[in-house]
């Protein structure tokens, strides 16, 4: 994601602690008490700028979101959009997801969403894509049995590549699409698809979105 520099980021980002949770490896086995409920946790992967995050947690209310976002300057640009109006029922965190382990017990993340994840193509850059296997052995740590990975781009090597990952890994196929907002109108006209702002970007261009939704055994 290209983004200009913010200025003094580190101090910055401080005053966004009623959003970002700092030390999230302190709230390892007891992310519920901090939501102050026993709802099912959603995190978001990469959220970006976090309009899908945000408008997730204001459209699921008894759900808990958590957006995970590994570069300063990306949450600082949504702690600061959500900083007015923030939802109880969201929180972010500034890690790379190589670290969930350190953040979550096993069973304490419910669904994992990816969306429009950084292609890496160059075969030696594999292991740092989202959907490679060393990522889906952290998800596997940290997600409840039988969780949901939820996974949208409009890269088609990612999406064959992560096709395979999935099935490699032994994940159970739920729902594929070739062209998610096409095939949806054709079909389920009244599923409401909550965009990011890639996903803008790319149906705006006419480009077609993938779509997977697998889930551990
Ligand atoms: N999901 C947003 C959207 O669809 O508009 C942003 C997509 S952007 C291409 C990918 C985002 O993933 C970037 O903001 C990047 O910093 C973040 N990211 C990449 N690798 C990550 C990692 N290992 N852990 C957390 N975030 C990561």
């Amino acid at each position: 994601m290209r983004l200009r520099k913010v200025k003094n980021i580190e101090e910055k980002i401080k005053q966004c602690a009623d959003v970002i949770v700092f030390n999230p490896e302190q709230q390892k086995g007891k992310w519920n008490e901090l939501f102050n409920n026993n709802n099912p946790i959603y995190l978001e992967i990469g959220m970006g700028k976090g309009k899908f995050i945000y408008e997730n947690a204001i459209s699921y209310p008894n759900i808990n979101f958590i957006g995970c976002e590994i570069v300063d300057s990306v949450i600082y640009k949504a702690a600061t959009k959500f900083q007015k109006n923030k939802p109880d029922n969201l929180l972010l965190i500034n890690i790379d997801a190589r670290c969930l382990k350190d953040c979550f017990e096993k069973g304490e993340i419910a669904k994992i969403f990816l969306n429009f994840s950084d292609p890496w193509p160059k075969s030696r850059h594999e292991k740092r894509r989202l959907t490679s296997t060393d990522f889906i052995n952290v998800y596997r740590e940290v997600i409840v049995d039988k969780g949901i990975i939820e996974f949208k781009t409009d890269n088609q090597h990612l999406f064959e590549y992560s096709v395979v990952s999935f099935n490699q890994n032994n994940l159970d196929f739920l729902e594929l699409h070739l062209s998610l907002h096409e095939e949806l109108k054709e079909g389920e006209e009244d599923r409401h698809i909550i965009t990011t702002e890639y996903e803008e970007k790319f149906k705006g261009l006419g480009q077609p979105i993938y779509f997977i939704k697998v889930r551990f055994k």
